[in-house]
């Protein structure tokens, strides 16, 4: 039998590979974005007790109406906006779901997607699959500036969606008020929508504050808000995310979600509304967070990586331009076999696979194991 493939060149991702690698030769994993501490023993019993109690079933549609409503007030509480529970608000398998929902209920043949490059692996495919042409704009090290000009430029009649991340994996680049002016400035009057990627929005360093799109009351309109749990609450593997967007493109977006996964399992959603009355289960992310970040880079600060410290996600990169010229993917590899550690090779985010010799790190790990770590990458010369 022959099919004819809908994603011809795409191969295994970067994540998996690098993991099954860091699993094969033992290595300490930096490379996968995932916490290797527990999540909330409080949380955990929380599911138990949502079983316990008969919570089995099939959750409405759109999510447990407690759960829709605890995340409107969080909304509200930290950026002053309000999402009707009932219409505005869908729980979804992870962030990765609801990317792929927001994408397929607007995007079809020929529509073009703005993405920032190094972008997270899961747009471009979803883009493709969906028949929209991906257009892409590349951002550089150390900065990752973007050219508002420039992306100005790229707008045709054709252009659909733009794709925001921010803070933004893998960089760690927090964009500001300026670039969501921008942003909102260039989807004024128009039909563009905005899929904003939020799932890092508790982890913002050095004072610096996240900006949602829901706060410019333009691309409030505009915009599908993703956000997830796993990232916040130290549980990827639950695979709980949302998306809050205006009624008009959250009924597009529930088409897909209805015959894509139906609703979310129940007894975790139940144990999520109850946790998210207490605001401190997430407000103190960023100090948590910061702390490890900060215990990383002073760390490494006598090694011959050099940086610019992450302003927000779980992530830094480092930059090995005077260890080595090797290509990013391959030094990657190597440092996997030779020093037991894992990381992730930015190139494979970038367009025609830019090597500008920085790998990422993930930081969400324990104490002992970010010292290790360090201790490692200090012996690389
Ligand atoms: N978001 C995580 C990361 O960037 C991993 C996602 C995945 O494995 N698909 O590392």
């Amino acid at each position: 039998m022959r099919i004819k493939s809908k994603l011809p060149n795409l191969t295994e991702s970067i994540f998996s590979t690098m993991s099954a690698l860091a699993k094969e030769y033992d290595a300490i994993n930096l490379s996968q974005g995932f916490p290797n501490f527990e999540t909330s023993k409080e949380l955990q019993h929380l599911v138990f007790k949502a079983m316990q109690d008969g919570y089995n079933q099939y959750a409405p549609m759109r999510g447990d109406a407690e759960l829709r409503e605890m995340i409107a007030r969080k909304i509200e509480n930290l950026y002053g906006v309000k999402y009707c529970s009932h219409q505005e608000i869908t729980i979804t398998a992870g962030a990765t779901e609801a990317i792929f929902n927001a994408v397929a209920s607007v995007i079809t043949t020929g529509d073009e997607v703005l993405i920032f490059k190094p972008a997270f692996d899961s747009y471009e495919p979803v883009v493709k699959l969906n028949g929209g042409v991906p257009v892409f704009i590349q951002l550089y090290y150390p900065n990752y500036k973007v050219d508002w000009n420039l992306v100005a430029s790229k707008i045709t009649h054709k252009t659909k969606m733009i794709i925001f991340n921010s803070p933004l994996n893998p960089t760690g680049t927090l964009f500001d008020v300026q670039d969501l002016l921008a942003l909102q400035n260039l989807v004024t009057g128009t039909n563009i929508v905005v899929l904003s990627d939020e799932v890092y929005e508790h982890m913002t360093y050095d004072g610096q504050v996240h900006k949602s799109i829901c706060e410019f009351p333009v691309l409030r309109e505009h915009s599908f808000l993703i956000a997830s749990f796993g990232k916040t609450f130290h549980n990827t593997g639950w695979k709980i995310g949302y998306c809050a967007a205006p009624k008009i493109l959250m009924d597009e977006f529930v088409k897909v979600h209805e015959f894509n996964v139906f609703s979310i399992n129940t007894p975790y959603q139940k144990a999520f509304a109850t946790f998210l009355k207490d605001a401190n289960n997430y407000k103190y992310l960023n100090t948590f967070y910061q702390d490890k970040r900060d215990l990383f880079l002073e760390g490494i600060k006598n090694s011959k990586f050099t940086f610019v410290p992450s302003k927000g996600t779980y992530f830094q990169l480092l930059k090995y331009d005077q260890i080595t010229d090797e290509n990013d993917v391959e030094f990657a590899k190597r440092l996997v076999r030779e020093f037991k550690i894992a990381t992730i090779p930015i190139s494979v985010f970038n367009t025609h696979f830019l090597d500008e010799k920085v790998l990422r790190f993930c930081f969400a790990k324990t104490d002992e194991t970010i010292i290790k770590a360090t201790k490692i990458l200090c012996k690389i010369q």
